[in-house]
């Protein structure tokens, strides 16, 4: 993005990650293009105070989300776009969940894609490229943000957490294993049980149960006691930080939620 920002696309479409890390970016390229002190940006001069509290007048912030992306908004846009930015930088519009754009919308920012004013540029914000109009995603240049990814220690935390899932409704299982096994669990394994935990205890809170570990907390705890797993998923997570041996941890946190389920 640094290379970038020394010919700045007139259209940078950003795909990937979600609305707040997108939006984040999007401020970020910003500043990028108008911080006077340094490249990367300082994030602490006037510029990049105002730019973080959306008053900075050469950062025009549209969001589709919040249903500004219509005709109306995207024709003062560009008006707007034909004369030169208030300030020494560069006159960033944002447009926020870019899926959101009306087909007419879409139709008339095409040509401000191509040719914004001098000074001006666009950044489109969007999950993915192929939601967007392709006549949009083909003026663009595209930049995709991290997606999750699956790793081999992922794949491990998904092995720990349905073996969590299997210990806490029936006391039994591998779980006891591989927490007794000397050197199984180091402090990194810890959070990410934990955190997988949490997670788990969010969609079974929201009703969304994905994981088998969600399943057996959306079927086995009430609202009461999804709270009394939060504040114990919460402790251990304590104790970690506290720098308790991991596997203890690990192996009290499992005794405690099967306490809870048993309940
Ligand atoms: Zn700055």
């Amino acid at each position: 993005m640094h290379t970038l920002g020394r010919a700045a696309p007139k259209s940078l479409l950003l795909e990937g990650g979600n609305p707040v890390q997108r939006l984040a970016l999007g401020r970020f390229w910003a500043a990028r293009l108008n911080c006077p002190d340094s490249h990367p940006p300082c994030g602490q001069c006037r510029t990049c105070m105002q730019i973080e509290d959306d008053v900075f007048r050469d950062l025009i912030l549209l969001n589709g989300a919040e249903g500004s992306l219509v005709i109306d908004e995207i024709r003062a846009v560009r008006a707007l776009m034909n004369e030169p930015p208030a300030g020494p930088g560069m006159r960033v519009v944002v447009l926020a969940e870019a899926q959101f754009l009306t087909d007419k919308a879409a139709n008339a920012l095409l040509k401000s894609l191509e040719e914004p004013g001098p000074g001006n540029v666009f950044a489109l914000l969007a999950p993915s490229r192929e939601i967007l109009l392709p006549t949009l995603v083909s003026r663009s240049f595209v930049l995709t943000l991290s997606w999750p990814t699956t790793s081999t220690a992922d794949a491990e935390r998904d092995q720990w957490s349905a073996a969590l899932a299997r210990f806490i409704q029936t006391g039994q299982g591998a779980w006891l294993e591989q927490t007794g096994k000397k050197g199984a669990v180091d402090a990194a394994l810890g959070y990410g049980i934990i955190q997988d935990a949490q997670r788990a205890l969010l969609q079974a809170g929201y009703g969304n149960p994905i994981t088998e570990l969600a399943r057996v907390f959306a079927q086995r705890l009430d609202v009461v006691s999804i709270r009394q797993a939060s504040v114990i998923l919460e402790n251990a997570t304590k104790s970690l930080d506290a720098g308790a041996n991991p596997a203890v941890v690990v192996e009290w946190l499992g005794f405690r939620l099967w306490g809870l389920v048993q309940k």
